[in-house]
């Protein structure tokens, strides 16, 4: 037997996600660890949406509503837009991927920051398009440098605001002074992801530019704020064309029964997020000082999850970690070899990471 693929498969390098809780439990025989990998909410699920959700599943021999027709409300009358606007996706992972499926093919250029979130890259590479990788700058997503990389053949610009793995944002200002020099056919993908961590006022408001001269792709997430990662949803914000592309190579079904009962439920669950939000800036505030303490650089975050710089081997701090029973992540494929990423978490989390680094950096 022979198989083949394209070369451009072949150029991908398979996702590896944040090591999983019972994965290192097994494999260090530790009973209690503490992730701090992921960028989870630290909370738990909403408990709203887990009712919602044991509430769904005496109908799971149906299909679910492929259109989502009740969480697409929701969010239309939640953001001001009409719910044809709005694409469901399983993960804003699956968005990423219906908008590589439908607008890029081999000979086209998609130009990311480097680094950021690693599903651009690999969703713009099965489609068979050219990548375009421009530098951070002192970790900063850099527009203009982006600006100089677009060509004739730029058809996608993802932006990630804030930007995983840095946790720095783009503002109106800068917004505003780069999306003026994009061409007009040019696709801005504007990844949202951690929007509801953001502290600074100065902030890009995506929703503003919906009508603007570039076609815009907002992308949000159930995953972070609403802690809802294992149920696996995510939505685009759009024009009526692009919404419609998308929907025709959209699985039918996408979106279980389930993730739309819960996501429903969590945005209701104004209370939770709140929460959620006080819990995770109160904890990068002890983790600031905390690091401060111990005369550690870090970056200061608009996120929930900030970089580390451990002036040293980042993985081998991970598998020091590790054998205290904390899951962080080492940025070594992210291109920072010496930095580790580590999300905020419980008072109890942070407390225990602070107490294993500090052992672990002697
Ligand atoms: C976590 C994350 C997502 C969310 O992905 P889902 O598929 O919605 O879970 C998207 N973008 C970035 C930058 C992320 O870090």
């Amino acid at each position: 037997m022979t198989i083949s693929a394209p070369d451009y498969i072949l150029s991908i390098k398979p996702y590896v996600p944040g090591k999983p809780l019972e994965e290192v439990q097994r494999e260090y025989g530790i009973e209690k660890s503490v992730k701090l990998a992921s960028n989870e909410n630290p909370l738990g699920p909403s408990p709203k949406a887990i009712e919602a959700i044991s509430e769904s599943l005496a109908s799971l021999n149906r299909y679910p509503d492929g259109s989502g027709y009740m969480l697409v409300n929701k969010l239309s009358a939640r953001l001001g837009v009409s719910p044809s606007n709005i694409v469901l996706g399983n993960g804003s992972d699956d968005i990423i991927a219906m908008l590589a499926r439908v607008f890029l093919k081999p000979g086209c250029e998609v130009i990311i920051p480097h680094p950021s979130f690693l599903m651009y890259e690999i969703s713009a590479k099965a489609s068979g398009a050219s990548l375009v990788k421009v530098p951070l700058n002192s970790l900063s997503i850099d527009l203009d440098g982006i600006k100089n990389a677009v060509t004739g053949k730029t058809r996608m610009i993802f932006l990630c605001n804030p930007n995983n793995p840095t946790g720095t944002i783009i503002t109106n200002d800068e917004f505003e002074k780069f999306a003026k020099d994009i061409p007009e056919n040019v696709i801005l993908v504007v990844d949202e992801a951690y929007i509801e961590f953001v502290r600074d006022l100065s902030c890009l408001d995506s929703m503003t530019y919906l009508d603007g001269k570039n076609p815009l792709v907002i992308l949000r997430t159930f995953s972070k704020a609403y802690g809802l990662a294992g149920l696996r949803i995510g939505y685009g914000i759009t024009s009526v064309e692009i919404s419609d592309l998308l929907n025709r190579v959209r699985q039918p079904f996408n979106t279980s029964l389930p993730a739309q009962a819960g996501a429903c439920a969590a945005l209701d669950d104004t209370k939770f997020l709140e929460n959620t939000i006080r819990t995770v800036h109160d904890g990068l505030d002890f983790l600031y000082e905390s690091l401060d303490g111990m005369g550690v650089e870090y970056f200061p975050t608009q996120a929930n999850f900030m970089l580390i710089n451990v002036k040293k081997n980042a993985h081998e701090v991970f598998e020091a970690m590790l054998r205290q029973g904390v899951i962080v992540r080492s940025m070594t494929s992210y291109g920072y070899p010496e930095f580790i990423r580590i999300n905020s978490g419980t008072p109890y989390e942070n407390k225990k990471f602070i107490k294993a680094f500090e052992k672990v950096m002697g």
